[in-house]
């Protein structure tokens, strides 16, 4: 059996024939997937259990840095920095560092409804302004006067909703929310000013650290809420993150192996040909995906709109005969692991990552076995 594959016969539950069996059971968007070869990376690493403030963990900071730069083809003056929380803390971090007076926030699913609810709740700012589109699709990418901030998320998670990374016109500071679309969408740099993201998902590798991509803009922001006094707990401050930065490293001591994990994989992309190359792979899986969707006669896309259907997040949605519950509780069984849908989303759904390190034969795969058990749970 592959690494992290654990099929458990159960009395209840059919078996699923070998040959449609993927050749790794993870499909779940965070934690996602990680290639059994990045494992190596970390049995050979000699950083962990060391110093994060000597030389060995600052090359390798420094490396990561160096490699997002070249993945993401960053233009003159932006900044890589990173900080322990996952991008939820990068959220309060923001509400404290990069909003300066009011946010406006394009909210369609949970995790761009919880940023809003940051900046919303923070008794320095004036309320924010929210415009929200219904589950399965998105807002306009608007301008609100009066706001100096603009956030949305490029893939809302919980829905498998992509957006545009584009800055509104006029524009004010542009927050992007890359967490599960990061190195597997591309996008232009010079249209975000913070674009940030955790490392469990399109990253394969594990929570826990929030990385962020910042433009001159957003750090001249930051410096100047920096200098207006404002109180900002020392965790949540952009500032001393940046200027941590600077140095490759955090301003508390961070988890090592996900950072040894996020390298071999930052290694694996840019010798895949960089974010073009492992983006294509994502979209090759939304292809087998979305098409077997439309085709079947029991499933289909959650997402209308096909210009609004994650290339990395599928929601497949299943009519009333067939229980998606049943059907993921019967691929679990087999060792099909995390395509339930998103908790609070309520609908009779399967949801599946395709991430760049989950080969497009596995999707393909798949298909054919829920085909498979929808034909013999019948
Ligand atoms: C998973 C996710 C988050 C939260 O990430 P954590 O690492 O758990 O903080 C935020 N935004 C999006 C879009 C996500 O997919």
């Amino acid at each position: 059996m592959p690494f992290g594959y654990y099929r458990l016969i159960m009395a209840d539950h059919l078996t699923i024939p070998q040959e449609l069996l993927p050749s790794d059971g993870r499909f779940g968007v965070g934690p996602s997937r990680i290639p059994a070869s990045a494992l190596d990376s970390l049995l050979h690493s000699s950083v962990l259990g060391t110093s994060h403030r000597q030389a060995p963990v600052k090359q390798l900071v420094g490396g990561i840095q160096a490699k997002l730069s070249e993945l993401f083809s960053l233009p003159e003056g932006y900044q890589v920095v990173l900080g322990n929380g996952g991008a939820t803390a990068f959220w309060d971090a923001a509400t404290f560092s990069l909003v300066f007076s009011r946010a406006l926030h394009l909210v369609c699913g949970e995790f761009s409804a919880k940023f809003a609810a940051c900046t919303g709740a923070a008794p320095f700012l004036d309320p924010s302004v929210v415009v929200e589109a219904p589950a399965g699709s998105a807002p306009q990418l608007d301008y609100s006067p009066g706001c100096d901030v603009v956030a949305w998320a490029h893939c809302e998670t919980s829905t498998g909703v992509v957006m545009p990374v584009l800055r509104p016109d006029p524009a004010p500071l542009t927050l992007v929310d890359g967490t599960s679309a990061a190195g597997a969408i591309p996008f232009d740099p010079l249209q975000v000013d913070a674009y940030y993201f955790s490392l469990q998902k399109a990253f394969a590798s594990e929570g826990g650290l929030w990385v962020c991509l910042l433009s001159p803009a957003a750090l001249e922001r930051i410096q100047s809420i920096t200098d207006s006094g404002r109180w900002i707990p020392d965790f949540l401050s952009l500032q001393l993150a940046a200027d941590n930065a600077l140095l490759h490293q955090t301003y508390n001591t961070p988890a090592l192996s996900p950072l040894v994990l996020f390298d071999a994989n930052l290694d694996w992309m840019l010798d895949l040909g960089g974010l073009e190359a492992s983006s294509a792979i994502s979209a090759r899986s939304a292809g087998i995906i979305y098409d077997w969707a439309e085709k079947s006669a029991f499933a289909q896309p959650f997402v209308d709109d096909p210009a609004l259907r994650s290339p990395t997040v599928a929601t497949i949605d299943f009519s009333d005969q067939v229980d998606a519950q049943l059907l993921a509780a019967n691929l679990r069984a087999n060792g099909i692991l995390d395509v339930e849908p998103y908790r609070k989303l309520g609908r009779n759904q399967l949801r599946v990552a395709l991430f760049p390190a989950i080969p497009s034969s596995d999707v393909e795969l798949l298909t054919q076995a829920v085909d498979w058990l929808v034909a013999a749970l019948d």
